[in-house]
């Protein structure tokens, strides 16, 4: 049947037997190929004018995902796009780069990262690789953490995760420190820090951009998906939801993983950080040992039950919040 096999033969070279032996090695062993598959595209919402929004899965990173599950945003202004949190790999920000280049090919003016979670930021890579100079801030603390290896741990995290999926990923952390209080002008927009000492992280960065009425959260507070404390703070984060409450009037609140809304995400978040912790103190004041208070504590908390991550953190908030509670008892 030659007209079947027309095509190959037109072909200027067929594979070799080796290559076609690596070949396979590589799709059957993902974790050793050279790189993880291009990340599917993501709708861009606009949010506000000129800020778009790809809300990513509230899912664990899995092979599914293939790790995305942040919010990765830009902005468009007249003179160029700024980023803020590229994702969690560099598929992730290639992703989020074809998302800005649909819109516009104006040149990047500026990378934000919310906090030292790799999820938020190993996109940087892409960002990098298309714009060399672009600067990309953050808090001190976290290009500190940085530095001692926070963003290879997050690269192995992310790689046994999806089983490889985000495999070429390099951890490329922020190039410039802002503290927290500090105001930069980029593109014509003003993009105020808001930093409380223990929140999420000790490194996390509120960003305002008062023009916009737009406040990005990080993850102090995300809407309708419950996020590790690993590296947070209970108390610390009751403290810094209600500062900022005061400090910000904006109107559009972007949180790390969840829909884009209003402050409503920080009282629902808030209702969820303080049942955790109140909880734990009263059951703590009543001699109840941390193993035994968590069906009290889910049972106060039974709003949240169908949230993500419900049940994979709500056992360590309580062990995290007994040991704040026990800390301040003394
Ligand atoms: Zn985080």
């Amino acid at each position: 049947m030659p007209n079947r096999h027309r095509p190959d033969r037109e072909e200027p070279k067929t594979p070799g037997a080796a290559a076609l032996a690596l070949l396979l090695i590589a799709l059957a062993f993902p974790a050793v190929a050279a790189r993880g598959p291009d990340l599917p595209d993501y709708p861009a919402d606009e949010v506000a004018p000129g800020l778009y929004v790809i809300h990513g899965p509230v899912a664990y990173p899995s092979p599914e995902n293939q790790g995305f599950m942040n919010n990765p945003a830009f902005l468009v202004t007249d003179t160029g796009v700024i980023v803020v949190d590229p994702g969690s790999s560099v598929q992730t920000g290639e992703m989020v780069l074809r998302q800005i280049r649909k819109l516009t090919d104006k040149p990047l003016l500026a990378v934000f990262n919310t906090h030292v979670h790799g999820d938020h930021w190993l996109g940087n890579q892409a960002m990098l690789a298309a714009a060399p100079q672009v600067p990309i801030y953050a808090h001190p603390k976290m290009l500190e953490q940085v530095a001692q290896g926070a963003g290879e741990e997050w690269v192995q995290r992310m790689m046994s995760a999806t089983n490889g999926a985000t495999d070429g990923t390099l951890a490329r952390g922020p190039t410039h420190a802002l503290d927290g209080g500090q105001t930069i002008a980029v593109g014509g927009l003003t993009f105020k820090t808001h930093y409380y000492p223990h929140v999420h992280t000790t490194t996390d960065l509120m960003i305002e951009v008062p023009e916009l009425g737009v406040l990005f959260l990080g993850d102090n507070a995300c809407n309708h998906r419950i996020v590790r404390m690993d590296d947070g703070s209970f108390s610390g984060s009751l403290k810094a939801l209600d500062a900022v409450k005061g400090a910000v009037s904006a109107r559009v609140l972007i949180p790390g993983h969840g829909r884009t809304g209003g402050w409503e995400i920080v009282e629902d978040y808030r209702t969820y950080l303080s049942g955790v912790y109140d909880g734990v103190a009263e059951l703590y004041e009543q001699g109840v040992s941390d193993f035994d208070m968590k069906p009290q504590i889910a049972e106060r908390l039974a709003r949240f039950k169908d949230w993500p991550g419900f049940d994979e953190e709500l056992g360590k908030h309580i062990s995290l919040a007994y040991l704040e509670v026990e800390g301040e008892a003394f």
